[in-house]
């Protein structure tokens, strides 16, 4: 799961397309003014979540920090959310009544392992540390919250009816917290979702992604001495080895468009002793989640299958699952209107002086450009990734965009996101994203009609009686075992 990587992903709607639902002139310029005052002090929360990074389900400090912030801004906070103790939602309200809309932000908050790195524009790891920003979710963390201040501030100023909410989600690289709280009905009454990216360009981003559920399946033998007395043994390996190759073979015999990816986590200590244990980790994704879920349960077989063919155990462990994105493109047009309408990005000496360095490191960077620019509108292209963004785009109308905060070029796990992330560069473009959230978010409040579009949109999409089944495993997430995918 989970890097926001776009290859084989191409932009269906070239140009920027009929856009919807911009904020009228004066309540933009109302909405930018309330917000200006936190500027300083979202960019502070970015970095101090940058100098302290933690891992998927283990962000305590992040999380805490996060609801210190909005608990001051008047916001009621409810940590430990969906039985995940880093989860929480922050909710600002005016207006009483089941009517008022919701507009919810989503706020990712985990690092990744192997990213070690300083604000240096070379590789420079940190003696000590082994965990780095590289996918800029500490951005995306303080910009949601950035955007929830600016949209309660604006509602209090104009008494709009509506609440705004941020979802603290946990784990988004390969421990799919959102899809917890998804389970939890958390996102049930919401009326509008709205998330970001740090990207190394602008624009609204409305692409379906794939649908993916990991496992874990151990195989469970008898070790004996190899050659003494090979009889007693059964080997925890040929386990794995079977399955694999069933999986393999399977191959050819599921849906255009499904990948099945495996490997083997552990298969023995030495080559004179049967192993007892052995690991395999595997992987489906197909764009459509009742795919992913057939085929999933099909490798299931086939692993028991294996198990019996070899004289084994197979124990099997659903690790993360998460929907494929639904694209709305109602939500993904007033985004447009709304983005379109903000200033751009601009860079001092010392950016252009930090970025030109950056890009020394790349092998044909593209132009710096598209860093100041606002892209093409990108919907209902198929991208090769996965997120648990899915999920909770199959119960609300969800809209997605990414801005600048990374030196053109850079992709999405690498140290140069992590350099870059601590970087005023980093700064200005998640002041975009977080301006072109509220004003979105605006956008809908000031015009409800815009949400029963986007509803209807959803409900289309989505087809008659449809039940969301959320495809983890009962119970509570593997927080030992969750993995970057
Ligand atoms: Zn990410």
């Amino acid at each position: 799961m989970t890097t926001k990587d776009q290859i084989g992903e191409t932009a269906q709607s070239a140009g920027n397309g009929p856009a919807l639902g911009a904020l009228p002139r004066a309540e933009l310029d109302r909405l930018l003014a309330g917000a200006a005052p936190f500027d300083a002090q979202m960019c502070a929360l970015a970095r101090r979540i940058w100098a302290h990074p933690e891992l998927g389900y283990q962000e305590h400090r992040t999380a805490a920090d996060m609801a210190e912030v909005l608990t001051a801004q008047g916001f009621d906070v409810t940590r430990g959310v969906a039985g995940l103790p880093t989860a929480f939602v922050a909710s600002w309200r005016q207006g009483d009544g089941p009517d008022v809309p919701a507009v919810g932000l989503l706020a990712e908050m985990d690092a990744l392992p192997g990213f070690s790195q300083s604000a240096a524009p070379y590789p420079d790891p940190l003696p000590g540390q082994d965990v780095g920003h590289a996918c800029g979710h500490h951005l995306f963390g303080a910009a949601a919250i950035g955007a929830a201040v600016g949209l309660a501030r604006w509602l209090e100023a104009t008494g709009t009816p509506g609440e705004v909410r941020v979802y603290g989600t946990p784990a988004e690289e390969g421990g799919a917290g959102k899809v917890y709280m998804a389970r939890a009905g958390l996102f049930d009454d919401l009326a509008i979702a709205l998330h970001w990216h740090p990207d190394d360009v602008n624009r609204v981003w409305q692409s379906r992604s794939l649908a993916s559920i990991g496992g874990r399946i151990l195989f469970h033998g008898r070790t004996a001495h190899a050659a003494q007395a090979p009889e007693a043994g059964r080997s925890a390996l040929h386990g794995v080895e079977a399955f694999h190759h069933m999986a393999s073979l399977m191959r050819e015999t599921v849906p255009q468009g499904t990948h099945i990816h495996y490997i083997v986590a552990r298969g023995g200590v030495a080559p004179n002793v049967i192993p007892d244990l052995a690991e395999s980790r595997i992987g489906v994704r197909h764009p459509d989640p009742a795919v992913a879920q057939e085929v999933f349960e099909r490798l299931e077989q086939a692993a028991r299958g294996a198990a019996m063919g070899t004289g084994t155990r197979a124990e099997i462990r659903r690790l993360g699952a998460v929907h494929s994105i639904l694209p709305n493109d109602v939500v993904g047009r007033v985004m447009l209107a709304n983005m379109a309408a903000l200033p751009p990005i601009r860079w001092d000496d010392a950016d252009h002086a930090f970025a030109a360095r950056i890009q020394a490191s790349m092998d044909r960077p593209p132009a710096l450009d598209q860093a100041f620019e606002l892209g093409p509108y990108v919907f209902g292209s198929q991208g090769a990734f996965s997120s648990d963004v899915g999920d909770v785009s199959w119960l609300v109308p969800c809209g997605a965009l990414g801005t600048a905060t990374w030196v053109p070029g850079t992709r999405p796990h690498t140290w140069q996101a992590v350099a870059a992330g601590a970087h005023p560069i980093a700064d200005k473009g998640m002041q975009l994203a977080a301006r072109a959230l509220m004003a979105t978010g605006a956008a809908f409040l000031h015009a409800p009609e815009l949400i029963a579009q986007a509803r209807a949109e959803l409900e289309a999409a989505r087809g008659p009686d449809y039940r969301y089944r959320p495809m983890v495993a009962d119970g509570p997430p593997p927080f030992d075992l969750t993995t970057p995918a």
